[in-house]
């Protein structure tokens, strides 16, 4: 259930491990599965192709012999009886489940909300109705200044408009990095000419009369003009099938390290699970693509029979401007931190430590620093080798 990043992944690496049996694979939105992340990046900015974005071409799934159910809505899962049921009323019989149901963007409860202009970006139809409002002198104001909003912040002031970001904290990125790390974008943004307006909430949205444009958005201190508002505050994991059917829930679908659910037949996988991580040893819960196709393939394999487990550090990327971010572990199990390569030439890493043991890495525009973290992940450091980009990174690490 889900044709997304997870779901696509999942029915394909089935087949590839030789799974004979029938595979259906049910989707609401009415498209093939495709990459969320095109969407706030190329695909906003370009007059690209719409086909770019998808997983696999509609052959591939006629050829592996994969039935898409695209454009229709699970609504129920009944595990006594091995069941789902569509909106239509169709009762399916399942040997294996995996929910793959993503998640959705946390909305604004607020006056106003539901005039032309305000903008959600989750689904490629959301993306559509974006696209065209990116103009040349239009006014942009950005709801919360996290990843979507300042990839959507780039594209849009790369494309001339007037781009206002709202944030609540202190600082942009504050939920997934350090205040340096903030700080770096919070320049390279406003060097560009994007406003930012910190610890500022929204309060409401106005009418200007003009119904194919927004007018106002309204915050606790001041009002901003606004063609259009985009909102990026977060998502909301989609569990609500997995509770109905009673399956065990807190902060997404609870699942072992297979990524079986409390049912033995039922897996979750991608943005909607909640597993746990051995390597960081405490349960999480993850809005990324690695983590959606790693535990795809992981599901795929219990269900072959393999018993694998999911273990992986969590890594994540993001593009803004020409500068790609590549992230890797959390900064926030840090107790030190190194910084490596030339801020200035905005190619450099910082590499973050915990009593000297490496346990994440902030990489921008510096791949190799990157793989390195992913490579040395856990190993005791020497920072002041660290620190030194002519020394070899592998040269860093302390052998006892
Ligand atoms: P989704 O891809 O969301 O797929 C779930 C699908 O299930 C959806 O199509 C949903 O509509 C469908 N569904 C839900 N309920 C039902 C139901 N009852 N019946 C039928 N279908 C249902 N991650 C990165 O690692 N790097 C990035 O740079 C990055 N950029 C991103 C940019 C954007 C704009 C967005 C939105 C996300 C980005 N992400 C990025 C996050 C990444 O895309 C997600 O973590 C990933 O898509 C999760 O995959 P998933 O299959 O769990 O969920």
């Amino acid at each position: 259930i889900g044709a997304g990043q997870a779901g696509g992944q999942a029915i394909a690496s089935l087949r590839q491990m030789g799974y004979k049996k029938e595979i259906m694979l049910f989707g609401d939105e009415p498209h093939l599965p495709y990459q969320r992340p095109f969407l706030s990046k190329q695909y906003l900015s370009e007059e690209d192709e719409e086909g770019r974005v998808f997983l696999r071409a509609e052959k591939f799934y006629a050829d592996q012999n994969i039935t898409l159910r695209i454009g229709e809505l699970v609504t129920a899962i009944v595990p006594s009886e091995k069941k789902i049921s569509t909106e239509q009323g169709e009762l399916i019989d399942y040997n294996d489940l995996i929910i793959a149901t993503g998640s959705r963007p946390r909305r604004l409860n607020i006056s106003g909300s539901d005039l032309v202009g305000i903008q959600y970006l989750r689904t490629l139809d959301d993306v559509n109705a974006i696209k065209p409002r990116i103009q040349n002198g239009k006014k942009m104001v950005i709801v919360g200044g996290g990843y979507i909003g300042l990839e959507v912040a780039s594209v849009a002031v790369s494309a001339g408009m007037d781009v206002t970001i709202i944030e609540t904290e202190d600082r942009i990125l504050k939920r997934v990095t350090t205040p340096e790390m903030s700080k770096f974008y919070h320049q390279l943004h406003t060097d560009r000419g994007v406003k930012i307006i910190l610890q500022s909430g929204v309060v409401g949205f106005k009418s200007n009369g003009d119904s194919t444009s927004l007018g106002y958005v309204l915050c606790n201190d001041q009002t901003l003009e606004a063609d259009i508002a985009i909102v990026g505050i977060g998502i909301i994991p989609n569990t609500e099938l997995a509770q109905e059917a009673q399956l065990d829930c807190k902060d997404g679908i609870t699942t072992d390290k297979h990524c079986l659910t409390s049912n033995p037949s039922i897996y979750a996988i991608g943005d909607c699970s909640n597993h746990p991580n051995p390597i960081l040893n405490r349960r999480l819960r993850l809005e990324s693509v690695p983590n959606a196709m790693d535990q795809a393939k992981v599901a795929a394999s219990n269900i072959m029979g393999k018993e694998k487990t999911y273990s992986a550090v969590p890594w994540f990327w993001s593009d803004q401007y020409e500068l790609k971010l590549q992230m890797v572990g959390f900064s926030t199990d840090s107790n030190s931190q190194v910084v490596r390569g030339d801020k200035t030439q905005q190619q450099y890493a910082i590499f973050y430590l915990k009593d000297n043991h490496l346990v994440a890495v902030d990489a921008v525009n510096s791949a190799r620093d990157f793989m390195a973290g992913r490579k040395f992940y856990g190993q005791e450091m020497d920072p002041i080798k660290l620190a030194d980009s002519e020394t070899d990174i592998a040269d860093s690490v302390i052998t006892h």
